[in-house]
């Protein structure tokens, strides 16, 4: 599962743990990105923060991971080097890529699309407020591609870091060591 991470919050981990539980996934691997070229018009927390964040996150998970292979890589971040790297680095498995219904519909602008679907299958996760567009919905390679519906969870990191801005709590849409986490690096506290 690909994402910012600035902060993880809660609408990521019920995504990665329903698209777990529905294929029975082995293990589930959070790759916060790099610079990603998507959001050159605003800047991102360091890669670091935004990694130990989601380890913070996803430590008491079992079968949750992260991974460096983004924030490690120079350059802007995108999906095929993601996943040639995750691919190098375990052979032999097959690998699923979770994502948003925002970042679903983004995908099939992207370059290199047919390239991805050899990679890998695409889950793309309900997310409120985003109406996937019937007329792609019709382009989409079914065999390659899955929509799930997962507990609508109105969250957004977006709004994590809006909140925090103006000084109203983030409790319970981070995970509690991500809440203690932004307040010990005093994060987003201008906007
Ligand atoms: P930002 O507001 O900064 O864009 P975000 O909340 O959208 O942050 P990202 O890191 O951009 O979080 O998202 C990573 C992935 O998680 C994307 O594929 C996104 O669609 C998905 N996602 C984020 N929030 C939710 C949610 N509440 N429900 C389902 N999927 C989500
Ligand atoms: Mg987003």
């Amino acid at each position: 599962m690909g994402g910012t991470f600035d902060p993880i919050h809660h609408g990521h981990l019920v995504a990665a743990s329903e698209v777990q539980s529905w294929f029975d996934l082995d293990e589930v691997t959070f790759v916060p990105t790099g610079q990603p070229w998507q959001k050159v018009d605003r800047d991102v927390s360091a890669a670091e923060h935004r990694y130990l964040m989601t380890v913070v996150a996803t430590a008491s998970n079992p079968r949750f991971t992260t991974s460096r292979v983004d924030i490690d890589r120079d350059g802007p971040t995108y999906t095929i080097d993601t996943l040639r790297d995750l691919a190098a680095e375990n052979p032999e498995t097959d690998l699923y890529f979770i994502t948003g219904a925002d970042a679903l519909a983004q995908l099939f602008t992207w370059r290199d699309v047919d390239q991805l679907f050899e990679l890998a299958h695409f889950v793309g996760c309900t997310r409120p407020g985003y109406e996937m567009d019937p007329s792609m919905l019709a382009t989409i390679p079914r065999e390659r591609v899955t929509l799930i519906e997962i507990p609508a969870l109105s969250i957004s990191s977006t709004d994590c870091r809006n909140r925090r801005a103006k000084g109203e709590p983030v409790w319970y849409l981070v995970p509690d060591g991500v809440v203690q986490y932004i307040a010990k690096h005093d994060l987003y506290t201008s906007a």
